[in-house]
Order: C-alpha cells, then sequence, then structure tokens
C-alpha cells in the first residue's frame, strides 16, 4: 500500500488500530427496569474513572494532572446523579450520559478561566463512559505497553500533540495529505508518518506486522524477517545522523545549502536555534493574527517582530507579510463569502485591497529592523506576476527595507520568472501552495491528497524554471514548503538552483545529514532524473 511519506523515517513493529468515532446515542427509552439501567451507567462511571486514575498512575507527571482531573469528573456526584434522573425518566443509559456531559460542560464554559479550559474534556470522559456502556473499545489512541503503530482513519490535533512518543513508532492514516495538521505536528514532533493510504483500514487489523516507510510512503503488511532488519538497520542510521554534530548546511563537495527554519511565533526561535537553523526562511507573521478581530496595531507588532530579529542576531530572517484566506482566513482581512477562497482574494491581493494593513505591517517590520541586527528579507504569498511583484517591492523600498522578494506559490510566477525577477531580490518557493494549484486539487482535501505530492515532474519542472531563471539574473531562489523538509527531495531541489532550504526544525537534522552525501553534481543528476519521470512515485524511485 501507498501513501504521502512525511520525512524518511522507518519503522517496524505490530499495528494497533485507533477505535471509530462513536455514533451519537439516540434519545430511545431504555424500555427495561430503570434502576438496572442507572446501576449500568453508574458502573460505567466508576469503571471510567478507576481506568483514568490508574492510567494516570502510569504516566505521571503533568499527563497524571489531567487524567486525575478527568477521573475525579468521572466521580462527580452530581453529574451521577443527573444521568440516573435522566434514565429514570426514561431515556437509555448511553443517552442520559451525553446530556448530563453537555449540560456539565455548559455550566463549565459559564464559570469561565480553568474550568472553561477543562470542559472539553468532558466530552473524552464522555465518550469514554459510553464506549464502556457499549462494549467497544474508546475513541482515541489506543494504550499498550508494547510500543505499536498507530493505524488511524485520521487524528485529531489533540491526538497527535498528546501521543507518547515512546510508544509510538509511526502513525500511518487512511485519510489527510503531507499538509493536512497529523503531517505537520508528526514533522513537528519527527514522527515518522504516512498520511493518504486508500483502503488502510480494510487491510490492516490489530497485531499485524507492518512496516511503514516514510521516505517511499510504503506500507509493507506481514513482513519477512529481513524486511524487518533491513528497516530496523535504517531506523539505526537515521537516529545516528539525528545525532550528528551540528555543522551549516552543505554538500559533500563543500557547497553551501543555507538551512533555516518556518516559525510562526518568536517564542519558537530558541528551539529552531537550538538545531541548527542558520536563520528563518519563513515567519508566517498571519499565525500571530490568527484570533484578531481587529488588525493589530503598529506597536504590538513592532514588539512581537523586534523579538523574532532579535533571536537572530546577525542571520537572515525572511518574515512573510499577511498571509490570510482560504485556510488561514483572518476576520479583519478575508470576505466570508466566497465560494472557493483558495482562488479568491488571499495573499497579496487582499493586501493590495488593504493596502493600510500592509503599510502598517511593513512599517512595523522597519522599525523592528532598526532596533535589532538581523538580516531582514521580506517577501509576500501568492504573487502571481512581474506587476504584483514591482507593487510590492515597490511599497517595501518606501519603508527603507533593503532586501524585498516574492513567494512563488502560483504557477504563473515560473512561467514569468524571469520577469518577476527583475523586479524581486529573492524568491522563495512555496511548494505546498505551488503543488495545490499545479494539479488544482485543494491541499486539505484527504480525496486528492494523492496530487499534493512535490515530487511530481509537473512542479519540479515548475522550480527548475525559477532555479534557471535565479542562476541567470543572480536572484537567490529558495524552498520554504514542505518539500524542503524530505531529505531525498531537498537535494532534488538543490539540483534544480535552490540555494536554500527552509523547513521545520525538527526536519534539519534529517536534511543536513542527507546534503553531506552528494556533491552538486550528484545532486543536479538525480535532479535531471526525477524531471524526466513521468509520475511523483516514479521521481522518488528515480532517485531513491
Ligand atoms: C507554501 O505554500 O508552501 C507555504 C510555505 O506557505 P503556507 O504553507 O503557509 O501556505
Ligand atoms: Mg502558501
Amino acid at each position: 500500500m501507498h501513501g504521502v511519506g512525511v520525512g524518511r523515517g522507518i519503522a517496524a513493529g505490530k499495528a494497533l488500530r485507533m477505535p471509530e468515532k462513536l455514533t451519537p446515542p439516540t434519545d430511545a427509552p431504555h424500555g427495561g427496569d430503570g434502576d438496572e439501567e442507572a446501576n449500568r451507567a453508574s458502573e460505567a462511571l466508576a469503571a471510567v474513572a478507576q481506568e483514568l486514575h490508574e492510567r494516570g498512575e502510569v504516566v505521571g507527571g503533568e499527563a497524571q494532572d489531567v487524567l486525575q482531573a478527568a477521573s475525579l469528573m468521572a466521580q462527580d456526584p452530581a453529574l451521577a446523579d443527573d444521568v440516573s434522573s435522566r434514565i429514570r425518566a426514561g431515556v437509555n443509559a448511553e443517552y442520559a450520559v451525553q446530556e448530563g456531559f453537555g449540560q456539565f460542560k455548559q455550566m463549565l464554559v459559564a464559570l469561565g478561566g480553568y474550568m472553561a479550559e477543562r470542559a472539553t474534556d468532558l466530552d473524552d470522559v464522555a465518550q469514554r463512559v459510553i464506549a464502556r456502556l457499549r462494549g467497544v473499545p474508546a475513541p482515541g489512541v489506543p494504550e499498550s505497553d508494547e510500543p505499536f503503530v498507530l493505524v488511524a482513519r485520521d487524528l485529531a490535533p489533540a491526538d497527535t500533540a498528546t501521543l507518547d512518543l515512546d510508544k509510538v513508532l509511526a502513525l500511518v492514516t487512511q485519510d489527510g495529505g503531507p499538509t493536512s495538521h497529523t503531517a505537520i505536528l508528526a514533522r513537528a514532533k519527527s514522527i515518522t508518518a504516512i498520511v493518504g493510504v486508500p483502503g488502510l483500514l480494510d487491510a490492516v487489523s490489530d497485531g499485524q506486522g507492518i512496516i511503514a516507510d516514510a521516505r517511499t510512503g510504503e506500507v509493507t503488511l506481514d513482513p519477512s524477517d529481513r524486511e524487518i532488519a533491513a528497516a530496523l538497520a535504517e531506523r539505526s542510521r537515521r537516529s545516528e545522523a539525528a545525532s550528528a554534530p551540528i555543522t551549516p548546511g552543505a554538500l559533500a563537495d563543500g557547497t553551501q545549502v543555507q538551512l533555516l527554519a518556518n516559525l510562526g511565533r518568536p517564542e519558537e526561535a530558541a528551539e529552531a536555534v537550538k538545531l541548527g537553523a542558520e536563520g528563518v526562511g519563513l515567519f508566517r507573521t498571519e499565525f500571530l493574527f490568527l484570533d484578531a478581530k481587529e488588525p493589530p496595531s503598529v506597536e504590538w507588532q513592532t514588539e512581537q517582530y523586534t523579538a523574532m530579529l532579535s533571536a537572530f542576531e546577525g542571520k537572515k530572517v525572511v518574515v512573510r507579510v499577511l498571509d490570510a484566506g482560504a485556510d488561514k482566513p483572518l476576520s479583519f482581512l478575508n470576505d466570508a463569502d466566497e465560494e472557493n477562497p483558495a482562488l479568491g482574494l488571499r495573499g497579496i491581493r487582499a493586501l493590495e485591497k488593504n493596502e493600510n494593513i500592509l503599510r502598517d505591517q511593513l512599517k512595523a517590520l522597519a522599525q523592528a529592523d532598526a532596533a535589532t541586527n538581523a538580516d531582514l528579507w521580506v517577501m509576500a504569498p501568492m504573487i502571481a506576476n512581474a506587476e504584483e511583484t514591482e507593487y510590492f517591492v515597490g511599497i517595501g523600498r518606501e519603508y527603507g527595507l533593503k532586501t524585498v522578494g516574492a513567494m512563488a506559490e502560483v504557477p504563473s510566477i515560473a512561467v514569468l520568472a524571469d520577469q518577476v525577477m527583475r523586479h524581486a531580490d529573492f524568491v522563495s518557493i512555496g511548494t505546498n501552495d505551488l503543488t495545490q494549484y499545479t494539479f488544482a486539487a485543494d491541499r486539505m482535501l484527504g480525496t486528492v491528497a494523492q496530487f499534493q505530492d512535490p515530487w511530481h515532474p509537473a512542479v519540479l519542472r515548475l522550480i527548475e524554471r525559477l532555479g534557471d531563471a535565479g542562476a541567470a539574473l543572480d536572484t537567490p531562489v529558495g524552498v520554504c514548503g514542505e518539500a524542503a523538509a524530505d531529505p531525498a527531495l531537498a537535494v532534488v531541489l538543490v539540483g534544480l538552483g535552490v540555494t536554500s532550504l527552509s523547513m521545520s526544525p525538527a526536519a534539519l537534522a534529517d536534511v543536513r545529514a542527507e546534503l553531506l552525501t552528494v556533491t552538486m553534481e550528484e545532486a543536479r543528476e538525480r535532479a535531471a532524473k526525477a524531471l524526466q519521470a513521468t509520475s511523483a512515485r516514479a521521481a522518488r524511485e528515480a532517485v531513491l
């Protein structure tokens, strides 16, 4: 079976399936003895409370506090009374639990503060109690004493965030594309993952042997001893690479390739520096504003940018102005009525319509630049042609910004690379959107995930055009999409003329190690092979 691999990890072990979500209970009457039904409910509540308590004891630390709190919720006498009076009024136990917990949750939300934050935990407890009443496994990440490969339809962000990394060897999901939140979180936490594997859930059962090779996206069921040994050997080679000394990005022949970090907040800077980021290749400023109802003030923005730039003294920091729209709408910039927001007023188009917001941001950036010693580069998302480039660079210059560039995410920019580079000081390729727009396939949709693969020669040929134009016009061309975090693809990108790679910091070690294994000549040879392939898979296979 095949899916889209995230990173280059490989894992071999036993599969454990994530239980499917429970169907919501109906309000059907229990039709029996109210006492018996109420007893069933209180037994289930007590059993779940006990189970959560015991799990807390095993895991310890902060997670224990969370589980303890959840256990106390399941034991709450007022809640138990509420559930049993609902049952005595006639409804079945599952429905009474759902309603009772629902009401309790509303009360907590109304209290606000810490209690409100805990309210969503009630949903999890209620689901566990309902599962117990039905005699089915509780939803959520299964527990096991042995490490396992987690097989799921998809994961909720909360599931991914709380995965026990000592136990979960790899994640394999049927849904989700390479830029889905599962993939992004897996990458951020360096979890081996393969997403978008059609037919997965029909094929895999609990306890079955499985190998997940994220380098190729291949999932092997019931592997032979030889295959398992090879996978384990590769896994240990990989962990050696992760602990290799941190050096500036370079190929085996000494050609430098700057390795940079994709960040969303100044607080993430310290970790990136620790992992050897030579600067920032993409600061997604819209991440600072996702909850804002009003455009943030120049002062507040200046503070944020100053904090980020201060963490990278003497180093390059590429800041992207607000990329609002589609999967990241900002209420003060986007019109909710668009039928196809990914094809609407997003990125630079939305900023051009709201130039005051763009100007405020550039002003804040110029002030932060003046107050710090980083090498500030500023770029705009979703630039489609030379006119937009000229517009954005012109306005950036008005604020005294020295290095102003364009992101290459819309295929037209690759076709017009020479025209665009006459204005832009640099180009940074956003392969996530470039792939989505090349194939007209929504990057958030699992059903078209097979298109969201930057290994496809259609995407690589666009990157080649940008690389060639960059070399001819002496314009730096970087990549800041997820493609840069795939070590084998990173080599191909360098072979296509890309001179810097920016990625989630957790991916830096693997990419650094892989670059050191090839010369520029070899990288070019690999790129040439990939360009000639007729599918993403063939391109990957031609290179690996
Ligand atoms: C991209 O599109 O590749 C990119 C880097 O931008 P984002 O993922 O934030 O859209
Ligand atoms: Mg983008």
